[in-house]
């Protein structure tokens, strides 16, 4: 297989073509992100934030690298009052849970844990998978965050409306963004009509049923009067300080068998990893190291290391497993792995 020269993107990966010089379009067409700069954070959450407030900021936090830095930033840089938000997504993993108590503990910020009763995201999840696994693994793969993203937004929005927070601070960043991929690449949607045609269409009615639920129980997600800021749009997104930071000031650990400190936080990355695969002829992992590199944030040859580490790691029969424990038919594991 034969991988693009300048990032790690391999010719494989459904979209890209390499030229004759071996480089990949992602890379030619490579725009330099310029954080907007610290300055500009400030201007943009002063009067905002009340100093005699109980919190004056909300951060929502998974217990993976980039928020739990968020979450330092915040306090120890910016001086600011947050309260950390974290949505129990049904997925969470022990290294997550070990994170988010130890660092809110260290540096002694408030941690509000939202989650349902009924692990509602698991059964969307689950009757997702079932319903778009007769559109192919593409689809799969696309959606299987949804759930969660809305349980974030709205135990963010909605605890800081509760606290009179009125600002919101993310910890995602462009840096790992899938986006300039998809933007090459991605697989076509069945319409509505092919949707209520298929045999998933019971799974269709209990996937909108579930998230009817969820909504009753998380309330809405409208960010509607707050502040919404994205830490990374504003300072340089830079994976050894991060990783050096939370690790040596909050207490931060990244299980000791991961060949990657990142996307640690939830159960469904190796699947997601792996089907993207499947999906795309290159993996989630890659496609984010791809663009680390490209950005000059990872070096390229530990790059590689990683992306070989992970595949000697993923272990089929226990994605199968996995799988199981969601209840989707065998049928439909066979089809798809
Ligand atoms: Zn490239």
């Amino acid at each position: 297989m034969k991988r693009c020269l300048k990032c790690i993107m391999p010719d494989a990966a459904a979209g890209i073509k390499l030229d004759e010089n071996g480089v990949c379009q992602l890379c030619k067409e490579y725009k330099e992100f310029i954080p907007k700069g610290v300055d500009e954070l400030c201007k943009e959450i002063e009067g905002c934030v009340s100093k005699d407030a109980k919190y004056n900021c909300v951060v929502p936090v998974s217990g993976g690298r980039d928020s739990a830095y968020a979450l330092y930033y915040a306090k120890e840089i910016l001086g600011l009052k947050p309260l950390a938000v974290h949505n129990d997504n049904d997925f969470e993993t022990k290294i997550a849970t070990k994170n988010l108590e130890k660092m809110t503990k260290t540096l002694n910020i408030p941690l509000v844990r939202v989650s349902s009763k009924t692990q509602v995201i698991k059964k969307i999840v689950a009757e997702k998978f079932k319903k778009n696994a007769f559109f192919g693994v593409g689809l799969i793969v696309e959606q299987t965050c949804e759930a969660c993203k809305y349980g974030f937004e709205s135990a963010s929005y909605n605890t800081a409306r509760k606290e009179g927070v009125k600002v919101i601070i993310w910890g995602d960043s462009v840096d790992e963004s899938t986006v300039p991929y998809h933007k090459l690449f991605t697989h076509k949607k069945p319409t509505k009509l092919q949707m209520l045609l298929s045999p998933g269409v019971l799974n269709l009615f209990k996937y909108k049923y579930y998230f009817k639920k969820m909504k009753k129980e998380y309330g809405p997600n409208s960010p509607d009067g707050l502040k919404e800021i994205h830490l990374y749009d504003y300072i340089k997104w830079d994976r050894r300080i991060i990783v050096d930071t939370i690790q040596s000031k909050m207490g931060w650990s990244a299980p000791k068998e991961s060949a990657t400190s990142w996307r640690i936080d939830c159960s469904l990355v190796p699947l997601v990893n792996y089907l993207t695969e499947k999906a795309y002829g290159v993996s989630k992992i890659e496609i984010g190291f791809s663009n680390m590199v490209r950005g000059g944030k990872m070096d390229r040859e530990d790059a590689l290391k990683q992306v070989e580490q992970i595949k000697k790691n993923t272990n089929v029969d226990e994605l199968k497993k996995f799988i199981k424990q969601l209840k989707i038919p065998q049928t439909i594991i066979d089809k798809v792995l």
